[in-house]
This record gives structure tokens, sequence and C-alpha cells, in this order.
């Protein structure tokens, strides 16, 4: 078949790469580099990104890194030990530790809200913060969590995503940092693309989507078309209109700061519940030393955008910033706000799209993630039941 993608980002590539094994692949991009917000951007001697935090949410174990296998892709992925602890009153924890930290009454309460989820007995239709709203501490820490996966508030996390994210994270693990980070991992998708004969066009702008009796990208012929771009997009220049529902995409912030002595021990994630913007933050350096000049440490920190004044939320992560380094030497490298045509997530976790419009057309990318499918994994999800669909 002769299959046409619309877009190079994570999404894109990872189909291009799976499905240039048997058929004839063309990926076309809008901008000079591939990899979307999933590669390096280096600065200073310091490998930034254009979006993630070089975190693949289940590590070597996950979907992404299954579908990298079976592309023939070569990335070693490291996972963190521990998965991350959580910063209270100037303390680390982990996780399990966290229910010492309760009252008796309190303890009392989380161990009747475990007990449902386990015996899924929860009622799917809320929040994951009307879920845990009885409880301060593990509200605070939910909020610490869904900011820094999903860039949501728990309030804004259905309960029915946490659970199936529940079952991912038992099944497989919590995040692993790819060797050389996110570019390595979207570089050897293009590698293996060119390899199998697939075409990448950079610097193209996809300006019509046509599905008839054939599939068309402009003027060019396809079986097939898979769009990487965001849901709402890809409808505006498609001819068949394919939403029932709007994806609410999901906004952030990211701080990218350069120490020599550093501030996590491990490779894993900081929750920091207790700061007024910072959900969290990572020190990548710790796994892969090649991210940062010799001697620094590159920490970044990860901030769901919850109003629409912009400064004021980077003023607030900044001022956290200072509290969590006090006493530290840190320089503030770059701050990245991420929103319209460039969000963290382009379909909120809960408001993702189906991946199969019709035969002849479908949807990869954070607009239409797996169920419980943090970040790349949903993405990696998505990407495999339509490389699985158009092989059966
Ligand atoms: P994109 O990367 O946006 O790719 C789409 C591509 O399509 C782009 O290259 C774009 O230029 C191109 N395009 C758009 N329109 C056209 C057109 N008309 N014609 C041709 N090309 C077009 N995920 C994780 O798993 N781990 C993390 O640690 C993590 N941290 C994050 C932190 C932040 C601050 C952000 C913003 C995101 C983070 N994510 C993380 C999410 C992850 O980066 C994204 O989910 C993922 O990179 C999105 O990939 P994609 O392929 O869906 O979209």
């Amino acid at each position: 078949m002769r299959i046409g993608i619309v877009g190079a980002g994570l999404g894109g590539l990872l189909a291009g790469a799976l499905l240039s094994k048997n058929h004839e692949v063309v990926v076309f991009e809008k901008l000079p580099f591939l990899g979307g917000r999933f590669t390096n951007l280096k600065y200073e001697g310091f490998q930034l990104t254009t979006g993630a935090l070089h975190m693949i949410p289940h590590g070597n174990d996950g979907y992404l890194a299954q579908a990298l296998r079976k592309a023939g892709a070569n990335v070693k992925i490291i996972n963190s030990k521990p998965d991350g602890t959580f910063l209270i009153n100037g303390k680390e924890y982990l996780y399990k530790e966290l229910f010492s930290l309760l009252g008796f009454k309190e303890k009392a309460k989380a161990f009747k809200l475990a007990t449902k989820l386990k015996l899924g007995k929860v009622d799917k239709n809320i929040s994951f913060g009307e879920f845990l709203e009885e409880i301060d501490l593990a509200l605070k820490v939910g909020n610490a969590f869904t900011g820094w996966a999903l860039s949501l508030t728990a309030y804004e996390t259905p309960m029915s995503e946490i659970i199936e994210i529940a079952k991912n994270y038992h099944k497989f693990g919590g995040p692993g940092i790819p060797i050389g980070g996110c570019k390595a991992v979207t570089d050897e998708l293009s590698r293996i693309i060119k390899k199998n004969n697939g075409k990448i066009i950079k610097e193209y702008e996809v300006k019509r989507i046509e599905i008839d009796e054939k599939a068309y990208i402009d003027d060019y012929e396809f079986d097939v078309v898979i769009s990487n771009i965001s849901p709402i997009e890809t409808q505006k220049i498609c001819n068949i209109k394919f939403l029932k529902s709007k994806p609410k995409p999901s906004k952030g912030i990211k701080i990218s700061i350069a120490t020599k002595e550093g501030i996590i021990k491990h490779g894993g994630v900081l929750f920091t519940p207790e700061c007024e913007r910072i959900n969290g933050l990572n020190q990548v350096t710790n796994v892969d030393k090649s991210l940062a000049p010799e001697g620094w440490h590159l920490v970044m920190t990860h901030q769901t955008q919850l109003t629409n004044n912009v400064k004021k939320e980077i003023d607030l992560g900044l001022e956290d910033i200072e509290n969590l380094f006090k006493g530290k030497d840190y320089k503030i490298l770059h701050i990245q706000s991420y929103r319209d045509d460039w969000p963290v997530n382009h379909a909120s976790n809960g408001t993702d799209i189906d991946n199969i419009v019709n035969d002849r057309f479908y949807l990869v990318g954070d607009g239409a993630k797996g169920r419980g499918g943090i970040e790349v994994e949903g993405i990696a999800m998505g990407v495999l039941k339509v490389v699985n669909y158009i092989n059966s």
C-alpha cells in the first residue's frame, strides 16, 4: 500500500517506521526539523527539548518501548529507580511512605479509598479530584501527579483515565530515560523509515487531505492517509467532518535549569505537592550525563497552566524554583510555555479521538491516544492500533 503521513512528530514517525517495513511510506513535515515536540534543542551545551522532559512514562517495558523494538529501533531506555519521590515539609518520601504522614482518621479514609479502587467499586464518572478530596494530602499528591504526567489538575482528570493509568503502571512500572534524550528516539525512527526506502519531505506544509475512492495529501495520491497533526487542524484541511466532540488541549510551562550541585539524587521524578505551581521536576543528567556540559546537571520543572495569565504563571513557577533551590547555585536556561498549536497535549486525557476514521483515513498522535495512555505511551497505543488495523 502507498501510505501518506501528515506530520513527523513521534506519532507520525513511529507509524512510518512500523509501516515502512511492508508499505511505501511518505511523511510530510512542515518544519525544517523532525520529531515535533519530542526532540532535543541544544542550548549552551545543554540538550533542552522542543516539548517533552526526556522521559518515557513506562520506561523500557511500556507500549512505546515495545513499539520501538518492533520497529527495530536501537534506543537504550534506563528505568528510573525509584520512579519518583514526594517533597513534603522539606523531606523526600517514597509513594508507599506517604501513608505514614496521615492522621488516624485520614488513614482509615485512605484505606477505604484504596479498597474501593482495588475492588473496582469506584464511580468512573467522577474526577480524580472528587475521588481524593476527603484527604487533603492525597489531593495535593494527586494534583502533583496529574500536573506532571498529564498537565491537568486532579479535578480535570477523569477517574476512568486514572483507573486505566493505574493498570498500565502495575503492568509496566514507572518512567525511564532514553539515552541521548528525546532526539535519540525520533532520530532512530526517521533512520528506519529512510532505511526501508520511505520518504520524509521536510518544510512542506500540507494544505489539503481528501478522502474518496483514493486518499490525497494535496495532489499526492495514496491508498491510506494518516494524520499526526491535531484532530482540530486535521478536520480544518480535510473533506470529511469526523469530529463529534472537540478534544480539550492541556497547557503547561517547562523551566529548564542548569545546576552544578544538583537537587535530586535519583533519575525519577521529584513531585512537589506543596509548591504553588510547579508539579514536579527531574534531573535527567543523573542517568545520562551527555545531556549537559561536563560538571553540570540539567533539571527540568513542569507545571500545568492554571490560568490564562501566562506571565503570572511563569512568575509563580520561578518563585517555587527559588524556594526549592534555596541556598543552591542555579541558573535558569530557558522558559517555555506550551499552548495553542504547540500544547502539552492536543487532547487532554479523556478527550481523545478514535484513531480509525475509516479504512482510508487514520489519526495518530497526542490527539488520539489510547485509554489510560500517559503522553507518548498513549501515542504508541494509538499507533499500534492503526498499524495492526492496516496490516490486518
Ligand atoms: P507533534 O510532536 O506535535 O508532531 C506533529 C508534527 O506535525 C509537528 O512536527 C508539526 O510541525 C507537524 N505539522 C503540523 N501541521 C502540519 C502540516 N499542515 N503539514 C505538515 N506537517 C505539519 N511526553 C512524554 O512521554 N514524556 C515527557 O516527559 C513529556 N513531557 C512533556 C513536557 C512538555 C512541556 C510538553 C509540551 C510535552 C511533554 N510530553 C511528554 C508530551 C509529548 O511531548 C507529546 O505528547 C508528543 O511529543 C506529541 O507528539 P505528536 O506526534 O502527537 O505531535
